[in-house]
């Protein structure tokens, strides 16, 4: 084999291994029936490679496991509270940290303080949890996201971007006071894991303060998007994660972050900001929701996995690996004419199941279907990334229909091989070969919130 670019390897060697089971097609055939054809609501213990989500479903480093065993369990004033804190201003930069048992709980606290109800809060792409909480707290969302975005093969390299025009058009209409904050994830999980650029992210921060408007980060991936930057972003080459991801912050007032993703634990997160008036809010609203201020529902224990996390995870080798792996898995499918989302993202692949499954209109859940369909077949468990996802519009309460109707196969850190993905690929390929066949779903119960999570289906 020739190479055509310098190979990557794993900066770690393996130390602990946890074995994996294989299941018969019958056998998993009865349980994603009985699971009402959601792979939310499968057992793990019957899916063989498991990419429903990089969400808290990554390795511990030896380091992360040892300082956890050193974990200060104090109720109030927790030293592992304090070396959390100094990690986060060192590689964030923000000068206030709370911490938050995951992403949702920041979301949470952050929404409350922040929107008044009636506020309009513009974003590029919603997230699912994060225009959760800010309908919940009475916000208003718009997407400011460039078309880009929505097309699942165009190849702009930083599909995450913000379209200014959209943006300043938002603000000449409602005005910059009826405007709670933008918020800004990078890179956007919704649309593929897709970038959002150092330049975009500045004219947005200049735009938005110009006009009164904060900038909030969701920072949960921004290590991902910091690599791509130095991928992909003239000028920034030579400079390291670490640096990108400190300067990307700095533009932004405030962040959310699950640390479930980045930093490489498996439960944990952190709101963070730079305002004194908004970190009182904060400060005051976290004893409601989460705990004290030096623990946010987290364990000591967990404080200090995540502070390791953090280190490691801003090593360029270390995240370089990350987006390699992606990428090799990304590259399989798309060298077999599989129809994914293009660029291949930061933490997953991306089946496109309009493409997919053509056939199956979008009323009758294509990405839900095929996501059933594939752990059917193989043991491999994905997630609906559509029109489930998307949910209802509270107003009229008709579906959202999104351009993107996807199966997002996410890769948890640290956690599979290479020949993982070779067999994930054998059998996503074998699929491709036989989809004609493939009936749509409908939907036989609902839940109000969240609906992906737990709504139940049958094949028709
Ligand atoms: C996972 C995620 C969240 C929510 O975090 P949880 O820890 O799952 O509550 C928010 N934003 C993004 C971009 C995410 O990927």
């Amino acid at each position: 084999m020739a190479f055509t670019k310098k190979p990557w390897a794993e900066p770690y060697r393996i130390k602990v291994v946890e074995p994996l089971k294989t299941t018969t097609r019958e056998h998993r055939r009865e349980a994603i029936k009985k699971a009402g054809w959601n792979t939310f609501l499968l057992h793990a213990k019957d899916v063989y490679i498991d990419l429903l989500t990089d969400s808290g479903t990554n390795a511990m480093s030896d380091m992360q496991w040892s300082r956890m065993m050193i974990g200060d369990e104090a109720y109030a004033g927790s030293s592992s509270f304090y070396k959390l804190e100094e990690v986060c201003r060192k590689y964030y930069g923000y000068k206030y940290i709370v911490p938050t048992h995951q992403g949702r709980g920041a979301e949470n606290l952050l929404s409350k303080c922040a929107i008044r109800p009636g506020q309009y809060v513009a974003g590029n792409m919603y997230f699912t949890t994060t225009r959760e909480h800010q309908e919940i707290a009475g916000g208003i969302f718009v997407d400011v996201i460039i078309d880009e975005a929505h097309n699942s093969f165009s190849d702009h390299p930083f599909k995450g971007n913000v379209d200014l025009e959209k943006f300043e058009r938002l603000i000449a209409e409602k005005g910059g006071d009826n405007i709670a904050y933008i918020t800004i994830g990078a890179p956007v999980n919704m649309a593929g894991g897709q970038p959002v650029s150092m330049e975009n992210m500045k004219a947005v921060s200049e735009l938005a303060h110009r006009h009164g408007i904060k900038v909030v980060l969701d920072a949960t991936r921004n290590i991902e998007n910091a690599y791509f930057i130095q991928q992909r972003e003239a000028g920034y080459a030579h400079k390291s994660v670490e640096d990108i991801n400190r300067e990307f912050c700095s533009y932004s007032d405030a962040a959310t972050v699950s640390a479930k993703k980045d930093l490489y634990v498996n439960i944990g997160g952190l709101v963070m900001c730079n305002d004194e008036e908004l970190y009182d809010d904060l400060r005051s609203l976290v004893v409601v929701y989460e705990g004290m201020p030096t623990y946010g529902g987290l364990a000591g224990r967990d404080m200090e996995a995540m502070a390791q996390g953090l280190i490691e995870a801003v090593q360029d080798d270390m995240i370089a690996s990350r987006v390699r792996q992606v990428e090799y898995f990304g590259n399989l499918l798309h060298q077999a004419g599989i129809p994914i989302v293009t660029p291949i993202g930061g933490h997953g692949v991306f089946l496109d199941a309009k493409r997919f499954y053509p056939h199956i209109p979008q009323d009758q859940f294509p990405a839900q279907k095929l996501a059933g369909d594939l752990f059917v077949e193989s043991g491999v468990r994905g997630m609906e990334r559509g029109i489930v996802s998307a949910g209802r519009n509270k107003q009229t309460g008709d579906h959202y229909y999104p351009e993107l109707e996807l199966v997002r196969l996410t890769v948890p850190r640290r956690v599979y091989t290479q020949a993982h993905f070779d067999v994930a690929a054998y059998y996503i390929i074998e699929m491709y070969r036989n989809r004609d066949n493939a009936r749509g779903l409908r939907m036989v119960y609902e839940p109000k919130f969240l609906r992906f999570f737990q709504a139940r289906f049958e094949e028709l």
